[in-house]
């Protein structure tokens, strides 16, 4: 059997998420930014936490390092860009390596743009990408700590993966997102239609993640820099990949 992933939904709009490996028993928590809410979850599921995966630094995704050790005797695992900003880091891992959860392998990307040294892992055999803050659903990560050429890049590296790569992300923010990838490509039917099945559930309460990397090369305009509809709504019919990038996400940073 592959992995076995569960969702936690904490603080305002933040998932983190625990990777059980069967064969193995290993326990992996994704970007902890509490300790208690995987603490119980994973008690609950019979599951012993034996990891922490982190993608970048910032305290939604590191909060619950120190105290999850503690508790756990897990090893954490995260950015070797970034080493000195990660609490508790234990296995630094940068672009190309390989790390071994049990008998689940992940591979590493290096996509820095909303940090520096934002880092991604991507289980193939599980179909699974944990990106944090770099690729959302429908969305990406504010550049704090790099410029749109980087952050292009490091999309354009998870972009190759196979389509039917489960996105798990670190926040819902599925419906904003969709509201600002209407506003800038209103003819794409795919975009529609999902906007509107996010849309219905939402008003249930439900989640809306994991989305598939097939749905976002359709639907995420931080993907479809190519996209006609979205050139013209830009203005920018006959510019470079990474300028029509870049001016996408300006103007998702002053939508209201
Ligand atoms: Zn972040
Ligand atoms: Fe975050």
């Amino acid at each position: 059997m592959t992995l076995q992933i569960e969702r936690i939904p904490v603080l305002s709009d933040n998932y983190i998420w625990l990777a059980h490996d069967p064969a193995s028993g290993a326990t992996a928590v994704v970007d902890p930014a509490v300790a208690d809410a995987p603490i119980q979850r994973a008690a609950e599921l019979g599951w012993r936490i034996t990891h922490i995966l982190n993608t970048h630094h910032h305290g939604d995704h590191v909060g619950g390092n120190l105290e999850i050790k503690a508790a756990t005797g897990c090893t954490i695992v995260g950015p070797r860009a970034d080493a000195a900003r990660i609490p508790g880091i234990d296995v630094q891992v940068g672009d190309g390596d390989r790390y071994r959860l049990g008998t689940a392998e992940a591979e590493v990307f290096d996509v820095p743009g909303h940090t520096r040294g934002h880092i991604a892992f991507w289980f193939a055999a599980g179909e699974a990408l944990f990106c944090g803050d770099t690729l959302f659903v429908m969305g990406c990560g504010r550049l704090f700590e790099g410029t749109p050429a980087q952050m292009w890049h490091s999309l354009s590296k998870l972009a190759r993966l196979p389509d039917a790569t489960s996105i798990y992300c670190a926040h819902e923010y599925t419906q904003s997102n969709a509201r600002f990838a209407l506003s800038v490509e209103p003819d794409n039917a795919a975009l529609r239609a999902r906007a509107a099945e996010v849309d219905r559930l939402r008003a249930a309460n439900q989640p809306t993640v994991p989305g598939t990397l097939g749905q976002e090369r359709a639907t995420n305009p931080f993907l479809r820099p190519g996209s006609p509809g979205l050139r013209r709504t830009l203005h920018l019919e006959n510019a470079g990949t990474v300028e029509v990038f870049g001016a996408t996400r300006a103007a998702k940073d002053s939508f209201r």
